[in-house]
């Protein structure tokens, strides 16, 4: 029997609280609206942004959500005006929108689409209007996707299709992590052939970064994590060097700058932590150096020597790897499907939505790489 047009009662992972563990629910999911789609989630991954909003911002406005960003799954129904997309059709939801209409999709220079800083309130990193409830209560979309959760609804701005051959529970990976940190090295940091790159932090986020160094043809990639386990993942995604902060008495930028005669020319942060975003500048060679801060933090201020600067460095953002992220999920799906990228040793365990706290503790203890859950059967 056809579910379009009703509500959807299903199951989803409901965090209440702040620094709370989720609680699996029966929640209601609205039908769409004019240009939504409502998508049955297949398989989500669990990035270290989902950790961030329960454990680290705990912004009290931002809860009950159901998390989760990082998800691939199937069109269950459209809204009136939805033309680009299909019942059946494969989909990744996308935290961020492009619309290809506003001033700043058409722009070549930047990713950043006007509809997702309306549709998504950024101090409580969800979802202005939500197609959630559950016990009787609003529940937010964070991210505006809430792929931690059977049914979701998401605006159509912010839903790439793909390719009807991917596999959902490893393509999901795209939806964040892998695109974050792959393009922060290939289009925001624009790592040429021959460099020396040195990577932070070897998360999933890292590592696509260490991936991307290595497809733009670094040469010298160090991998720098505070947890030695990391090393061995690294060095499958084109590691050339180690280095684990805790080893050494200087500080790390001091230690990068001697192995590398002066520093490197592309440094990427990927913890979201100031005081290594400092560092990561830091190691960036002067005169020339490029340092891109992609780990997610709102919490602290970051103090430099302006001199860091004057004498040359170069210091940007990225926030989903600089991809217009339509277009850019679509053709990493089919890079992968071609075997030009690496998805499948991202995930370090499959589990099951039931199991949605203890992908979160191995996320949180750093047991992980990527747990990657199924959610609903395909
Ligand atoms: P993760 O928790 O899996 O990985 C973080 C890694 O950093 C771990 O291996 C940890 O051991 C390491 N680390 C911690 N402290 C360190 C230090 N002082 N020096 C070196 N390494 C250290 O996280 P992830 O899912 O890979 O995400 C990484 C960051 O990227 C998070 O801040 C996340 O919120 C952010 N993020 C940003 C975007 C974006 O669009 N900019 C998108 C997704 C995620
Ligand atoms: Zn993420």
């Amino acid at each position: 029997m056809s579910t379009a047009g009703k509500v959807i009662k299903c199951k989803a992972a409901v965090a209440w609280e702040p620094n709370k563990p989720v609680v699996i629910e029966e929640i209601e999911v609205a039908p769409p609206q004019a240009n939504e789609v409502r998508i049955k989630i297949v398989a989500t991954g669990v990035c270290h942004t989902d950790l961030y909003h329960l454990f680290e911002g705990m912004h009290k406005d931002g809860f009950p959500a159901v998390l989760g960003h990082e998800g691939a799954g199937i069109v269950e129904s459209v809204g009136p005006g939805v033309t680009e997309f299909q019942p059946g059709d494969k989909v990744i939801p996308l935290f961020l929108s492009q619309c290809k209409e506003c001033h700043l999709c058409k722009n070549p220079r930047t990713n950043q689409c006007e509809v997702a800083w309306t549709r998504i309130n950024q101090a409580i990193m969800a979802g202005v209007e939500s197609r959630f409830t559950c016990k009787g209560k609003r529940v937010l979309q964070f991210m505006g996707t809430s792929t931690f959760s059977e049914y979701t609804v998401i605006n159509q701005t912010a839903v790439a299709k793909i390719d009807p051959a991917a596999p959902l529970d490893k393509v999901c990976l795209l939806g964040c992590g892998i695109c974050t940190g792959y393009g922060a090295a290939v289009n925001t940091a624009k790592v040429e052939p021959g460099s020396t790159c040195a990577v932070f932090g070897l998360g999933a986020v890292g590592l696509a970064a260490v991936m991307g160094c290595k497809a733009a043809g670094a040469k010298r990639i160090i991998a720098v994590d505070v947890n030695p386990d990391k090393f061995e993942n690294a060095k499958v995604f084109g590691a050339t060097d180690f280095v684990n902060p805790k080893d050494h008495d200087k500080p790390i930028h001091e230690v990068l700058t001697k192995m590398t005669s002066g520093g490197v020319d592309y440094s990427l942060e990927c913890v979201g932590n100031v005081q290594v975003m400092r560092s990561a500048l830091e190691s960036s060679a002067q005169g020339w150096g490029v340092s891109v801060i992609v780990g997610w933090t709102d919490l602290h201020d970051i103090v430099i020597r302006p001199v860091h600067l004057i004498s040359g460095r170069t210091w940007k953002g990225s926030m989903f790897g600089g991809f217009k992220s339509k277009d850019g999920v679509s053709k990493m799906v089919k890079d992968y499907l071609d075997k030009k990228l690496k998805v499948d040793e991202f995930i370090s365990h499959n589990m099951t939505l039931d199991q949605a706290n203890d992908a979160i503790e191995l996320m949180k203890n750093c047991k992980c790489i990527r747990a990657v859950m199924s959610v609903s059967p395909p």
